[in-house]
């Protein structure tokens, strides 16, 4: 007798935005075929759990069939693109969005996809992603440039792909909801005041994945490559791609990433053999960037004229309880398109003014009063899933946040302490909840014991350290409160991950040792 398999299902969803036919499509699905909740990835894509193999084709048919797709959302492929969720149609916001999508088209499958629609839904190509123009024209342009792998039907993946997955973010100068320097390629797309698109900071090598133990595995930032222009853009990232593709190490997987080669052979190396052999156009020094924010956009928003959005906080993007059929019933009613955040939080949009007083309401019911304002240790806090959705899982994170946040709570309270500080929690070191970047990570090394990460900063701009490699998660509060007490005493001006970092190992490990 076969197993009784059940699968993790992940969406495409560029940019994190869901149109509402999609959205009550996999709500539905949820309920009928999954475990009945949805969660919000950090990756602003959906995922569902629970689906068993029986009813993979119904599922993901009727994904595509309600303009979804799971396409390349896994693999050692380009993953989801990131950008700034808002919807705001100000600033360089729409020209972030849309690169955005042209990257996720340009780095899109091409003969992968025919198979896909051949699996999913009996091979009806009307299904196909259409790739923008921006990106038809560079595609097109694939067998005639230094990208092409030699493979008619693959041009920049080839028959092999990539040595590891690939992940790409965009956003716009100050706004640093994407977690930019963990991502394998980011861009900070700069603009006239017009809003057109000029040129870009470009970011390689992030990347947070380790193995506890295994010292050749380290999480890392990216480092700047340089500005390009706005025309050269797609043809850049297209590049790089094919850069990893020829030299990123095919023999061991657990160095395969990006990050590693850029690690080994220096970014110099790298923007020269990008120049030499896959780039033609100038990669000039950074522009001056202001300084980022983590922007989580909760609260009422104007979107453009005469429509609002609203953010709503979501711990872990968990979508259950009463919560589900309350979302359902909202994007139901006012058909709003959803756009996830890499907070894992949901932005409501295309609100029309004479609408936003009802779902006020409606908000205020499902426990949303004031959707601007959730607890400020909740507010930036993720949790990967693991126990027991993920297999790679050695402890628990989504399930005892709540109760970590809660306690930690009470010990600021204790210390007076009001400023928020960054929380994230991981199962494993995988890092798919970017703990590395916090200013307390918390890594499951054991049964109920955790990694201590500290020294990250609230904007996300500087890698966290490990000072502890198996904290019972008994032992949080004695073993941190030393350390609180001496950021409070010291007056709480500068962040925690800040203080944590001038004040210096040797004195934060005895403050830790004093516990
Ligand atoms: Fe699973 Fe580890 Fe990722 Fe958490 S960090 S979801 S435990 S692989």
């Amino acid at each position: 007798q076969s197993k009784d398999w059940q699968m993790m299902l992940r969406l495409r969803n560029p940019a994190g935005r869901v149109p509402a036919q999609l959205y009550l499509a996999i709500d539905e699905l949820a309920d009928r075929l999954g475990n009945g909740t949805l969660r919000t990835t950090t990756r602003q894509a959906f995922q569902m759990h629970g689906v068993r193999k029986d009813n993979l084709k119904e599922v993901i048919g009727t994904i595509v069939r309600s303009l979804g797709s799971t396409l390349a959302a896994c693999g050692d492929i380009n993953r989801n693109v990131m950008a700034p969720a808002a919807p705001f149609s100000k600033g360089g916001y729409p020209a972030a969005r849309q690169l955005a999508d042209d990257i996720a088209d340009l780095l899109a499958p091409q003969a992968a996809e025919g198979s896909y629609l051949d699996l999913w839904v009996d091979g009806d190509l009307s299904y196909r992603i259409k790739p923008s123009p921006a990106a038809r024209k560079v595609k097109e342009a694939q067998h005639q440039s230094g990208v092409y792998s030699g493979d008619s039907e693959e041009p920049l993946y080839g028959a092999t792909y990539l040595p590891r997955k690939f992940k790409v973010a965009v956003t716009v100068p100050g706004d640093n909801s994407v977690d930019l320097l963990t991502q394998d390629i980011g861009l900070v797309l700069f603009t006239d005041p017009q809003g057109r698109p000029q040129g870009a900071n470009v970011y390689v090598g992030g990347g947070m994945g380790r193995t506890h133990n295994k010292e050749e595995t380290f999480a890392r930032t990216a480092d700047p490559l340089g500005y390009v222009a706005y025309p050269h853009l797609l043809e850049l990232v297209q590049a790089i791609v094919a850069l990893q593709r020829d030299h990123g190490d095919r023999q061991l997987r657990r160095h395969a990433r990006m990050k590693y080669l850029i690690h080994d052979r220096g970014v110099d190396w790298f923007r020269q053999e990008l120049r030499a052999t896959y780039f033609a156009h100038p990669i000039k020094g950074m522009r001056l960037e202001p300084k980022a924010k983590l922007e989580d956009y909760l609260g009422w928003h104007r979107q453009s004229q005469g429509l609002w959005f609203v953010g709503l906080p979501i711990l872990c993007g968990r979508i259950s309880g009463e919560l589900k059929p309350g979302l359902r019933r909202l994007v139901d009613t006012y058909k709003l398109e959803l756009r996830l955040t890499p907070n894992q939080d949901i932005l409501l949009c295309n609100i029309g003014a004479a609408q936003r007083s009802s779902i006020r309401a409606e908000l205020e019911q499902l426990g949303f009063a004031s959707p601007e304002a959730p607890r400020p240790l909740a507010r930036h806090a993720l949790a990967c899933p693991a126990l027991p959705l993920c297999g790679l899982a050695v402890t628990e994170a989504e399930r005892v946040l709540p109760d970590v946040l809660e306690r930690l709570e009470v010990l600021f309270e204790t210390l007076g302490i009001t400023r928020p500080v960054l929380v994230r929690m991981t199962g494993c070191p995988n890092g798919c909840a970017r703990p590395y970047m916090a200013e307390i990570g918390l890594v499951g090394s054991g049964v109920d014991q955790y990694q201590l990460w500290l020294g990250g900063t609230p904007n996300l701009s500087r890698l966290a350290e490990p000072y502890l490699e198996r904290l019972p998660l008994a032992e949080l509060e004695t073993t941190l409160e030393p350390l609180l007490r001496a950021w409070q005493s010291a007056g709480g001006r500068r962040s925690f991950g800040d203080f944590v970092a001038r004040t210096g190992r040797p004195a934060v490990e005895a403050m830790l040792a004093a516990a």
